[in-house]
């Protein structure tokens, strides 16, 4: 993999990544936009911190492809936030970061408030403005790996980074604002409740370790040599499809090139499939679940995607006790899932 840094200013860093060396032509691009009121809440009931962040407000919305900021250019008069010629994948400083490392002072209130330390990275897989995980090339997603590995190794460097979540929202009906195949990565300096008691557990007694051997072959999409794509058993999600390597390790930081082609080609597999389902591009929300700092060599990376249709006109929603308690409720058996994800079954309208 060969890396190319250009500084955008206004504390932005674009990194091109490519599978050989890569010439570029530069433009000056879109201007920093400043976001410097970033800062934590402290929600005394729930115990957890919340993120303020005013400025992403203004943020670009739904553009024409003509405006997208993820596209290349070819002259000044149209700036992107990628300003050169052609790439292969792309991550850059969100110009409307809810997190910055530079963030300043947070305000004095009654309750505890922290600075909104971290990191919003945005990721561009292709310089094509109509691909996605389903079409892009097994070469392609396999670059994609290792550019988040080197991200993530990247951010955790930062010695206040805790934890980096690598992620994708797909599909207008989670709230997309931009059309162009992309992904985003939060870094922060806190660890949500969630993903420490996540951790914890696989630190205690890791139930992902041995799954690669013991998985159920209702459950089972795909196997391969080093990585396995299932239905798990605890499924919150219609048809949530996970993708992981056999051995544990702590992110696609830590892969053999052996894993990453099996996980690419396991990652376009999954997206082909909830694309199939019901002919259409499947809204989904993708985590790549890295392993905290403090629990290397205790996590099992693995990557989740949790689509949100449960029939070809039925969107699953988050409602009241979801959203409340956390507590899911299911309407499809995952054993289902499985079976109509290797196309033995037909969905339901
Ligand atoms: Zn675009």
């Amino acid at each position: 993999m060969k890396k190319h840094i250009i500084d955008r200013g206004g504390n932005r860093v674009l990194t091109l990544y490519s599978v050989d060396t890569k010439s570029y032509q530069e433009f000056d691009g879109l201007p920093p936009v400043s976001s410097t009121d970033a800062h934590m809440r402290w929600h005394p009931l729930r115990q957890e911190w919340i993120g303020h962040a005013s400025a992403r407000q203004g943020r670009t919305f739904l553009p024409n492809q003509a405006d997208c900021p993820l596209c290349v250019m070819s002259n000044n008069e149209q700036p992107t936030d990628i300003p050169v010629d052609d790439y292969e994948v792309a991550i850059f400083t969100n110009r409307f970061s809810a997190l910055s490392p530079y963030a300043s002072a947070p305000p004095s209130l009654e309750i505890d408030t922290k600075a909104g330390i971290g990191r919003c990275d945005v990721i561009s897989y292709s310089a094509d403005h109509d691909a996605n995980l389903a079409s892009l090339s097994i070469e392609r997603i396999s670059l994609l790996i290792q550019a988040i590995g080197d991200k993530v190794s990247e951010n955790y460097e930062q010695e206040d980074i805790v934890w980096s979540l690598p992620f994708e929202n797909r599909g207008r009906e989670i709230g997309v604002t931009l059309d162009h195949p992309h992904g985003q990565i939060y870094s922060l300096s806190v660890l949500p409740n969630a993903i420490k008691i996540q951790a914890d557990a696989m630190a205690k007694s890791n139930p992902l370790s041995g799954l690669y051997d013991s998985i159920s072959e209702e459950l089972l999409l795909d196997k391969a040599e080093t990585a396995i794509s299932y239905v798990p058993r605890w499924a919150r999600y219609p048809f949530e499809t996970w993708v992981m390597p056999k051995r544990t390790v702590d992110g696609p930081q830590d892969l053999r090139a052996d894993e990453i082609l099996d996980l690419a080609q396991m990652i376009k597999a999954a997206a082909m499939r909830l694309d199939k389902i019901y002919d259409a591009p499947m809204p989904y929300t993708l985590a790549w679940q890295v392993a905290p700092k403090g629990y290397e060599g205790k996590f099992h990376f693995h990557l989740c995607f949790q689509p949100l249709k449960r029939g070809r006109n039925k969107q699953k929603f988050l409602a009241s006790v979801e959203q409340i308690s956390g507590f899911f409720l299911v309407d499809l058996q995952p054993e289902r899932a499985a079976a109509i994800l290797r196309s033995e079954e037909a969905g339901d309208e």
